[in-house]
């Protein structure tokens, strides 16, 4: 099985110019998603995290198995106005437009060590911001992994020089 065939890519969405890769069709295949699965488990597990925190929306869907995978916690990075709790705020870029992200303060963070998961590492706007906000909440990213990282873009270089950025792929 080799789960990059299930990778499917979009041009033109959700601008002209972009072109969207779609990580859902891999989700949808249960040997791919198993593979890609095991592979982000076993380049987090050496750094020993105590938690995952994740952007919203497709963030979520791969943190919460590796999450329980690892028996660790899951600190959820969302949109605003979505968390009922006091929360802190962080702007970021996007390859296409900007925006925030927000996190619940009371999200039990402090001291621990923490590696942050997305789809996709394209400029890195939206993991650099997720990892001001564990900053924020006075806690150490010690990692960061995606699924793909678009190298031409950059975004490896906007994160922490002291975590580990891995990726399953890079295009
Ligand atoms: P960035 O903040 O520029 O690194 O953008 C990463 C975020 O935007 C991730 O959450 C991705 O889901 C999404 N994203 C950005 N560019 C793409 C792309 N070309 N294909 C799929 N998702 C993308």
């Amino acid at each position: 099985m080799e789960w990059t065939k299930w990778l499917r890519e979009i041009p033109d969405f959700p601008q002209p110019g972009i072109l969207f890769r779609d990580v859902l069709p891999i989700m949808a295949h249960n040997d791919a998603w198993q593979e890609v699965l095991d592979g982000l488990e076993q380049r987090i597990k050496p750094l020993a995290p105590d938690a995952i925190m994740a952007p919203e929306a497709r963030g979520f869907l791969i943190a919460a198995p590796l999450a329980d995978r690892l028996k660790i916690g899951l600190v959820p990075v969302r949109k605003p106005g979505k968390l009922p709790a006091p929360i802190l705020s962080e702007t970021y870029s996007l390859e296409y437009g900007e925006n925030q992200l927000e996190v619940e303060r009371d999200s039990n963070l402090a001291g621990k060590r923490v590696v942050i998961v997305d789809d996709v590492l394209a400029t890195g706007g939206t993991v650099a911001a997720t990892s001001r906000l564990a900053s924020r909440l006075s806690a150490t990213v010690v990692g960061f992994a995606f699924l793909i990282e678009l190298a031409s873009l950059g975004g490896r270089s906007r994160l922490d020089a002291n975590a580990l950025v891995t990726s399953l792929l890079t295009l």
